[in-house]
């Protein structure tokens, strides 16, 4: 047992703190830790991470649990369905494949939403749900809280690889390349985000995040 084994042992232990309430496929389970790492307000929410083939257009999803929606809100099940395979226009790959810094950095991301709806009373999410299925314009802004909370909660480097990862690869569609481009913050937002972060004192942050959250919510059905 040299040094190397006993540092990894002690970081695993502490990982280890981040599984309560959660349901981890154990492929994956070292990069869900290190992205639950970075969301406290998460340690004790009911969250099960799926491999699930039935998402289509996306590689990860988050989404509550609708039965559970009913329940007092510490009941509330989030799932995190995500796609077992990578595909690429020539080839395909096992998710967990991937560069790590991507998949923690796309957890990030998917964590951001629940975040978002945790703030979410049963109609809120109800709401949610509806304006993200109508609404192109609304999906973008829920799309752009998922990534400020990612960043605000230290993960900017993360989301970069994540963003960097898809739109620089060649073998990805234009299509889905578009699609990223289109609905997330784009590589230069992150930055200008972070900076603008870095500026700000931690009540000032919330206050941003605030803000972004009751853009999103307040959006109606503005199509486009
Ligand atoms: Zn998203």
């Amino acid at each position: 047992m040299g040094i190397y084994t006993d540092t990894e042992t002690t970081i695993n232990g502490q990982l280890q703190a981040f599984s309560k309430n959660k349901e981890i496929p154990k492929v994956i389970e070292q990069l869900v830790f290190a992205a639950l790492s970075h969301y406290p307000e998460l340690a004790h929410t009911h969250i099960r991470f799926i491999f699930s083939q039935k998402l289509k257009k996306s590689v990860m999803a988050a989404r509550p649990v609708v039965g559970t929606l009913l329940q007092s809100r510490n009941k509330r099940v989030y799932d995190i369905l995500i796609s077992p395979v990578f595909k690429l226009t020539q080839s395909i790959e096992p998710i967990h494949h991937l560069p790590k810094d991507v998949l923690i950095g796309w957890l990030g991301h998917e964590l951001g939403h629940i975040m978002d709806y945790e703030q979410r009373t049963l109609w809120g999410v109800a709401k949610f749900g509806l304006l993200y299925w109508l609404s192109k314009r609304y999906v973008r802004k829920a799309e752009r809280v998922a990534d400020t909370f990612a960043v605000n909660r230290g993960m900017a480097s993360y989301i970069l690889s994540t963003k960097e990862f898809i739109l620089g690869h060649s073998e990805l569609s234009s299509r889905y390349k578009e699609k990223i481009a289109r609905l997330y913050l784009s590589p230069d937002d992150i930055v200008e985000l972070v900076s603008e972060m870095e500026k700000k004192t931690q009540p000032e942050k919330e206050e941003l995040l605030a803000d972004e959250t009751a853009l999103a919510q307040s959006t109606q059905g503005e199509d486009n």
